[in-house]
């Protein structure tokens, strides 16, 4: 029999186990001291050095796969046995067996991380409101995540934004392409490539050469982009109300403070009411009852052009901000750091 029969007969007849007991049957049959491939390896004595080299390294190795399938399968039979018995048994079991090697393993269900469980809450508050949500690229150019947004090569907020650039060997002075820096990178592609009335969301991960401990080199930002005739800045307004009601919880409120980003005119930053204090003033928002959420403002003329949009026909609002700060602002979550560490005291409260 060959070695790929005999493999084809043993996925056959692995897939139709039910029990420990056929499993134990099965590995007789297949690695058994008469077993099919250990009657192959067996035969290897009678054949020449090259044929021996040849079938002996093939059947050495599915004798390999076959042994590992087997540890998967009886896995599977003693996890099985292990979700059978009851919270309360495992505790009864466990309490005469002294030695914590020994008992058995509480279930450990996980659940989704905070950040992720955010940005899914994030998705349904926007598709609810009829947003689309994109995709953008983690890898830009140069160009979509700062020149089409307003930021030339001489502008400060580049400096700002410490960027990670990927170098080009051949020309170590090109600096094209990079890890993108914000969201907004986004803005520019989708507008050349889609038609108007445009009502996206974009979230996704973002990079820059920050690390303290409000910062980190990678984080996730999202950013919404709404473009159209005669959208305005009270749009803008009722906009961000409703989804941060959604997100934050029904008694937050929103202000509004001039600002500037280069690719929005009028720029504003939004605060929404603390978390913590819920408005009454706490240190964490050094005690104005606010904290600073959201950059965002009227689309500058500039990026609509670069986008192919008529500006003197259409306006559009742009708005964003960083995940991990409101996941912490949700929480009341003093660090960063503490949503990366993946420390189960810290995740499990969620
Ligand atoms: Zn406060």
């Amino acid at each position: 029999m060959d070695l790929e029969e005999i493999k084809q007969q043993f996925i056959d007849a692995l897939s139709k186990v039910g029990s420990e007991k056929d499993l134990a049957e099965l590995e007789v049959e297949f690695l058994g001291r008469k077993g099919k491939l250990t009657t192959v390896l067996k035969g290897l004595s009678d054949l020449t050095i090259v044929e021996k080299k040849r079938i002996g390294g093939a059947a050495n190795e599915l004798k390999e796969f076959i042994a590992e399938e087997f540890r998967i399968k009886n896995l599977e039979f003693r996890m099985k046995k292990w979700e059978l018995i009851g919270e309360q048994e495992k505790q009864d079991i466990n309490s005469i067996i002294p030695d914590s090697r020994f008992q058995i393993p509480p279930s450990t269900l996980g659940h989704i991380h905070p950040i992720s469980n955010f940005l899914f809450k994030i998705n349904r508050v926007f598709e609810e409101m009829e947003y689309e949500v994109v995709d953008g690229y983690e890898i830009e150019t140069d160009y979509y995540n700062f020149t089409a947004l307003g930021t030339h090569l001489d502008h400060p907020a580049r400096d700002e934004q410490d960027t990670f650039y990927i170098k080009d060997l051949e020309h170590p002075d090109k600096k094209d392409l990079l890890l993108r820096t914000q969201t907004s990178a986004m803005q520019v592609r989708y507008m050349k490539k889609h038609p108007l009335p445009i009502k996206i969301i974009i979230p996704g991960k973002t990079y820059r050469r920050d690390n303290d401990a409000t910062h980190s080199p990678m984080f996730h930002q999202f950013e919404g982009l709404v473009v159209g005739e005669g959208i305005t800045l009270g749009d803008l307004k009722s906009t961000l109300m409703i989804a941060m009601k959604k997100l934050l919880g029904e008694n937050t409120k929103i202000r509004f403070r001039s600002s500037y980003f280069p690719f929005v005119e009028p720029g504003l930053e939004v605060d929404v009411t603390c978390a913590i204090c819920k408005g009454s003033g706490c240190n964490v928002c050094k005690n104005t009852g606010w904290l600073e959420l959201l950059g965002a403002g009227m689309v500058h003329p500039d990026v609509l052009k670069a986008g192919g949009i008529d500006s003197e026909k259409y306006s559009g609002f742009a708005f964003g901000t960083g995940v991990e700060r409101m996941v912490m602002v949700k929480h009341a979550i003093p660090s960063l750091k503490l949503l990366y560490e993946n420390d189960i005291r810290f995740l499990e409260q969620f």
